[in-house]
């Protein structure tokens, strides 16, 4: 090497970060977000039984033929194996995180590798619960979250992203007879509460030394839309039902329920704080927060169909998890307060995406749901702005702020996309927003459920059948963005 390309080499290693122009808050957390089912599958050199988890009901539900021949279900049975294989190559892709200088994680634990056996539904306890574990995957998710933890990346674990195991919930049986299928998910609470609360107890205990920031589900009005209102095009989630009225409900309501009951048992067993910031636990629930916009701004009852939908698709799940407010009738009002549900929130997840025009109706759009006169007209045109509003409205909860997901699949045009949600972002923090992460959907291009890998969100794309990463323009920014703690 010459001396010239020495010196030129030494300074490029003294290179200091950009200074942000507009700096984010201190210890504010920048990173990206994966979900297990999406990321894991598809491994280089494992065999797919090693690699794929196949006890799901969403592994069930992109595989079934039964599901992936009926069109009005638009499941495109893109094999799994197209998947980026994350069970195989985490360590790799933390490796990068950490070269890229990610600050947090977000993934999910898939309760249907550590229990997919239906015997643990006998277990009364969360120590009987663990002697049923799965170990390989258990020791995995260890190898995965220490690696993250030395490499400096907080992890942020959804407990639930999804995916049930197959004895918690059979999606083609469901499908075919909602009444008579045996293993019927979210529709019966008093089987899937007290099991959901119990598996969280069991992750507390287990992988609570390396975990302090829990999510426990992930948008639950999703689940409840695209599984038992209104399975379509843009998502058609497993039993895939349009169960006008009862069925919706009960998915709703039992999540709500769920997530009181998996927030207790992560507090009751997480007693490590594993960052050693002082916090051992702190539990979230990941919404999928629009922003509402009136389809007619000069017509009154546009405008006022904005609260409604509001109040379905945020405040129904948010308020009962907070004060406790229970809506017996779905009418816009709540009813009661249930004590047993109040105060299970520490931080409020975001995942947001696009905008949605609502028009005022005369008539439920959902039956035995008086507060849905409305007609919801989304857009998949990324609308930047709508985050000010979405962040806004969130920190209104009272309670810290997580964007756990934004992202694009116009992949050319996402360095920009990325910009301008980040200053819309920081417009609302401006205004009082108590925002403390902003995690990009997503690390890589994956499984996007019904979609298969049409969609490609990542901010790496995959290569050939090694799986390799390989970087899109949007990281370059992105990368520089972390470095300055805001945007330069
Ligand atoms: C989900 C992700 C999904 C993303 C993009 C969110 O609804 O949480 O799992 O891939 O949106 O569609």
């Amino acid at each position: 090497m010459t001396t010239g390309m020495l010196l030129w080499v030494m300074l490029l290693g003294c290179e200091r970060p950009p200074e942000a122009v507009v700096p984010f808050p201190e210890g504010f957390a920048f990173g990206a977000a994966t979900a297990g089912f999406q990321v894991e599958a598809g491994c280089p050199t494992l065999s797919p039984e090693q690699c794929e988890d196949r006890a799901s009901d969403w592994y069930q539900w992109v595989t079934d033929p039964s599901i992936v021949g009926n069109e009005s279900l638009h499941v495109s049975g893109e094999p799994l194996s197209a998947g980026p294989g994350m069970w195989e190559l985490y360590e790799d892709d933390i490796a990068q995180m950490e070269r890229d200088g990610l600050s947090m994680f977000r993934l999910s634990l898939e309760w249907s590798r550590l229990f997919p056996d239906a015997e643990a539904e006998t277990a009364t306890t969360v120590d009987e619960l663990a002697a049923m574990a799965n170990p390989a995957a258990v020791a995995r998710y260890h190898e995965v979250l220490t690696a993250l933890r030395d490499a400096g990346v907080e992890p942020l674990v959804t407990v639930n992203h999804y995916t049930l195991p197959l004895w918690v919930h059979n999606g083609v049986a469901c499908h075919e007879d909602p009444e008579t299928c045996e293993a019927s998910g979210w529709l019966k609470g008093e089987r899937i509460v007290p099991l959901i609360g119990l598996y969280a107890g069991f992750c507390g205990r287990e992988f609570g030394g390396e975990v302090d920031t829990w999510a426990t589900l992930n948008e639950p009005f999703a689940t409840s839309l695209s599984g038992y209102l209104q399975p379509g095009e843009d998502r058609s989630s497993p039993p895939g039902l349009s169960l006008y009225g009862e069925g919706v409900v009960a998915s709703m309501v039992h999540q709500i329920e769920g997530h009181a009951a998996m927030t207790d048992a992560l507090r009751a067993h997480d007693a490590v704080d594993a960052s050693g910031d002082g916090t051992e636990v702190s539990v979230g629930l990941v919404m999928n927060m629009v922003a509402i916009s009136p389809k007619d701004p000069d017509d009154p009852a546009d405008v006022e169909a904005v609260s409604r939908m509001d109040y379905l698709y945020h405040r129904v799940f948010i308020d009962a998890v907070t004060d406790g407010a229970w809506d017996d009738d779905l009418d816009g009002t709540a009813d009661r307060t249930r004590p047993e549900l109040a105060d299970r929130l520490d931080w409020l997840g975001v995942n947001y995406y696009n905008e949605v025009k609502v028009n005022s109706l005369s008539f439920p759009i959902v039956s035995g749901v008086p507060v849905s006169t409305f007609y919801p007209e989304f857009s998949w045109e990324p609308y930047p702005e709508g985050l000010e509003r979405v962040a806004l409205r969130a920190a209104d909860f009272g309670r810290p702020v997580l964007i756990t997901e934004n992202g694009s699949p116009q992949v050319a045009d996402t360095p920009r996309i990325l910009r301008e949600h980040l200053e819309a972002l920081d417009r609302a923090m401006d205004q009082g927003a108590d925002v403390r992460a902003y995690l990009y959907w997503s690390w890589v291009d994956n499984y996007e459920w019904n979609h298969g890998m049409d969609l490609e969100f990542g901010l790496y794309r995959l290569g050939g059948a090694d799986k390799a990463r390989i970087a899109r323009p949007v990281m370059d920014d992105f990368r520089v963005i972390m470095a300055a703690g805001g945007l330069p």
